[in-house]
């Protein structure tokens, strides 16, 4: 087949792309590098199969193609929230436009929407029926109201248009290949483990997360994409931890001797959050297969090779 992967340098789409092109898919890659970087695809650069177009989702393109990957978007708060008015834009007019490109072309699009269409859960576990608690005018909301339209958007093509869509709810995802300056969580606590500088904890640090390897996300897109469950799906690790947890785990494994500082809290930052996966297990087959400690010591490892 041949498949587009918006979003596929950065740190998600570059392992998916790895996966596609190991399948022998051809595979076009379209990036405007905001948060990606073409070392992610190197390997892939001279290989017949492959392409990669220097775009922006937010502007027209006529490609043929049979499926789209849409995951286009700067996905940590820091990046997101630069230039929040872009983000939107991002999400809505990208998202719109992928999806026209997909009725034109009749190709099946997965959209990579987000945990965040749940805002600040006040139903734990999250499952996909849950309607979530968004604030509209937050610094979060140009992403979490983005992907909420984007998931609508997908909808309406699929109910007016017929577009064959997917939609996975993705939930915090790490790895190798995440950018040092990225701004999440994980990468926050090992680069700065591995620099010998305090760890810097937001808030009482008992706010909690579920983190999922990035191996076992992408199986989880491919399998979506490829069955016949058009979601919304979660995806996602159910093992939760506190970001506090979180940091004396990654202080453990690279190095004791660094401190735990503490930082406000930003505005908005949900509580608590965790994956049902059940749609996922029974859909789909699916469920993660690493644990924290295992996805940790990998991705320390690709840290420490780069710094
Ligand atoms: P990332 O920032 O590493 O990758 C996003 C990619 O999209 C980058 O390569 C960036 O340059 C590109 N991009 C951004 N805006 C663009 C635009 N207007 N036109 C073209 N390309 C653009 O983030 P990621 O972690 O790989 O996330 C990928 C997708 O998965 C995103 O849609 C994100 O919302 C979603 N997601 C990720 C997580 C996670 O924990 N990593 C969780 C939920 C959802
Ligand atoms: N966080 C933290 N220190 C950091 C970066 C993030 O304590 O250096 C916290 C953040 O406040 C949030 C959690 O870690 O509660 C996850 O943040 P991240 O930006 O990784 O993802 P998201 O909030 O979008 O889930």
């Amino acid at each position: 087949m041949r498949i587009l992967v918006t979003g596929g340098a950065g740190f998600i789409g570059s392992h998916l792309i790895d996966r596609l092109m190991e399948a022998d898919h051809e595979v076009i890659c379209l990036d405007n590098f905001y948060t990606g970087r073409k070392q992610n695809v190197l390997q892939w650069l001279n290989h017949p199969n492959f392409e990669i177009i220097r775009h922006d989702v937010t502007e027209p393109i006529r490609l043929e193609v049979d499926q789209i990957y849409h995951l286009a978007c700067p996905a940590s708060p820091v990046h997101y929230q630069y230039n929040p008015v872009k983000t939107i834009k991002t999400n809505v007019m990208g998202t719109l436009i992928m999806l026209g490109l997909a009725k034109r072309v009749k190709a099946r699009f997965l959209l990579a929407s987000t945990s965040e269409v749940y805002g600040d859960p006040e139903v734990h576990p999250q499952t996909e029926e849950y309607r979530g608690n968004v604030n509209p005018i937050g610094i979060r909301s140009c992403y979490d109201e983005g992907k909420r339209v984007a998931e609508t958007l997908a909808f309406d093509y699929h109910r007016q248009n017929n577009v064959d869509i997917r939609v996975a709810r993705i939930f915090n995802t790490y790895g190798p290949r995440m950018l040092e300056q990225d701004g999440r969580v994980v990468s926050n606590f090992i680069v700065q483990a591995l620099k010998g500088i305090p760890l810097t904890v937001y808030g009482s640090g008992q706010q909690t997360r579920s983190f999922c390897y990035v191996s076992d996300l992408v199986e989880g897109l491919i399998r979506l994409m490829n069955g016949n469950c058009i979601g919304p799906v979660n995806l996602g690790n159910p093992d939760e931890y506190t970001v506090l947890e979180l940091a004396q785990t990654v202080q453990t494994m690279v190095n004791p001797d660094t401190a735990i500082e503490y930082k406000p809290l930003p505005a908005d930052d949900p509580q608590q959050r965790q994956p049902n996966i059940t749609r996922a297990q029974t859909e789909l087959g699916w469920q993660p297969t690493i644990a924290l400690p295992e996805g940790l010591k990998r991705t320390v490892a690709d840290f420490q090779a780069r710094l």
